[in-house]
């Protein structure tokens, strides 16, 4: 017990009961091979427990299992308002379910426990649940033809559609692929990312429990190179939806050109801009948003306000603040409900950081704070790092360095930062702070990215479309317009014989 009396995080920790099975067609089971990976914990650099390591042979299994609930529509062809209530009832489970699928990530991927109780597991449910309630609001259509015929433009599910996921939000980015791909009837088969299969292992029952018939929610944990490789390659997998790095991306358009064309969307990397100008209506806030919008999550966001461009007459004030914010966060073990950044998520990520922060200074960037390990853990965990007079040569701020790295460039006016924002391969996220109106509007027709952010960065919900242009991938998440995406029209065209 703590002082309050409530058992520390820690000990519910200690307690969780860990699912390491695959779930294919309704049930955990082995690998075929037989055999398991180790998942690691961030905060400590210890195996947690091994999983079920999934290869070719499972993935068959799993897209048997999801290709027969198809065909046998007890997905695809129930009634809407039954699937309706059987999502929001999963939905509810997700809720229900809050501290044990919080502290699986925690452990898994070093979240914050503050931030996996308030933000990643509340939104995996809303996710699902504005998904599921869509269900039974959308009518097709029906076309203008002459009056001798009826033509009907219907959307069908596309089959079975594999999701593959990163690390970096393990529940949350699985749910953005959960809602629409189940809302628009098809089935799913979840990789999660090796570094954090816990939590959607933990789906896997949910989903049963939530009425969600077997073999249309399956989760196949296992390395890239082997189970996401065979999704990718397989003959009977209609769509992969996948999200994680710009490099794995271009693989999945490979596997798809090489196996039976399937679809791809991509939900890949960044290295979004985010500009202060000197109108900025609340200078403070903007800082907040400037520190935040890189640093939550370690740093580890797709779409990180890594660049962050001042406006020089107010720039050297401007630092000062971020400086100050950004020395104040709480580093620490994601357990304790005080910190703020966890670890970065295994050590090879931590040496590919601080090959970053190596560089930065070789090119001649000036760093301003942290740079280093943090004293006292043998998980991996890295200060808050800040680098000034930075430019877009420079490595640090050509790519993605998916760590606490925040680069600050310097620009005269809006026309400068703009141009600056845009020389870059990816395309996720933008933002800009001015009380001026027009600056605001010309910059979020001007910045090539999928999302633009006015005096605040990242704000928005599930009902606006995530993604990104350029090397950030296409498609989108989030929003109706991803349910549209995991469906594909017919057209029947009806000859009248009046
Ligand atoms: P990653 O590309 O290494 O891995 C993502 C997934 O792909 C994992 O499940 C992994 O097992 C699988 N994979 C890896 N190699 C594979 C291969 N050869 N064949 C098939 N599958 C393979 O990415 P990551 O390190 O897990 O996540 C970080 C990246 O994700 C960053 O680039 C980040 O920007 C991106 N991301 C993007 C968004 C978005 O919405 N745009 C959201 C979150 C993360």
């Amino acid at each position: 017990m703590n002082e309050n009396g409530s058992v520390s995080w820690a000990k519910k920790a200690a307690a969780l009961s860990l699912r390491t099975d695959a779930f294919i067609g309704g049930r955990a089971v082995a690998a075929a091979s037989g055999k398991r990976f180790p998942t690691i914990n961030p905060t400590t650099g210890k195996p947690i427990i091994e999983v079920a390591e999934c290869d070719g042979e499972d993935v068959n299994r799993a897209v048997a299992a999801a290709r027969a609930a198809f065909d046998k529509g007890v997905w695809s062809k129930m009634a809407p308002d039954d699937r309706r209530k059987r999502m929001i009832r999963f939905a509810d489970l997700i809720e229900a379910n809050l501290e044990e699928l919080a502290l699986l990530d925690t452990i898994d991927a070093g979240k914050p426990i503050s931030s996996a109780i308030v933000m990643d597991v509340p939104k995996s449910a809303r996710t699902i649940r504005w998904c599921g309630e869509a269900i039974d609001k959308l009518y097709d259509e029906i076309a203008p033809t002459a009056p001798n015929a009826l033509s009907l433009i219907r959307r069908e599910p596309l089959g079975v559609v594999a999701a593959i996921v990163p690390w970096n939000y393990p529940l949350f980015m699985t749910s953005w692929k959960i809602g629409p791909i189940l809302a628009a009837g098809n089935s799913i088969i979840i990789k999660p990312a090796e570094q954090s299969p816990l939590s959607a292992l933990r789906l896997g029952e949910l989903a049963m429990e939530a009425g969600i018939p077997e073999g249309v929610f399956n989760v196949v944990p296992g390395y890239g190179e082997t189970a996401g490789r065979a999704l990718g390659l397989h003959m009977d997998v209609d769509a992969i939806a996948f999200t994680g790095s710009t490099e794995v991306g271009k693989l999945f358009m490979i596997y798809s050109g090489q196996s039976n064309m399937k679809r791809v969307t991509l939900e890949c990397g960044g290295k979004s801009p985010l500009i202060i100008l000197a109108d900025a209506p609340d200078l403070d806030a903007a800082a907040r948003s400037a520190a935040w919008g890189l640093f939550h999550n370690s740093g580890q966001s797709c779409d990180a306000a890594a660049r962050l461009i001042v406006e020089r007459s107010i720039k050297e004030e401007f630092v000062e603040r971020v400086l100050k914010l950004t020395a104040a966060y709480k580093v620490g073990d994601p357990l304790d409900a005080e910190t703020e950044l966890g670890p970065v998520i295994s050590d090879t990520q931590m040496e590919r950081i601080q090959g970053y922060i190596e560089k930065g200074s070789a090119e001649g960037a000036t760093l301003k704070l942290g740079g280093n390990r943090v004293a006292g853990y043998d998980g991996y965990f890295l200060e808050p790092t800040v680098f000034d007079h930075v430019t877009n040569d420079m490595t640090i701020a050509k790519e993605e360095i998916f760590g606490p790295v925040l680069s600050i460039l310097e620009a005269v006016d809006l026309d400068q930062a703009i141009k600056i924002a845009n020389d870059t391969d990816y395309g996720l996220a933008s933002g800009i702070w001015t009380r001026d109106i027009n600056k605001a509007i010309a910059a979020s027709k001007a910045l090539v990215a999928g999302v633009v952010s006015i005096n605040n960065y990242a704000d928005g919900d599930i009902t606006t479309p995530f993604g990104g242009f350029k090397r950030s991938g296409f498609g989108r998440d989030k929003s109706l317009h991803a349910i549209e995406k995991y469906s594909d029209l017919k057209s029947t065209w009806i000859k009248l014989h009046a």
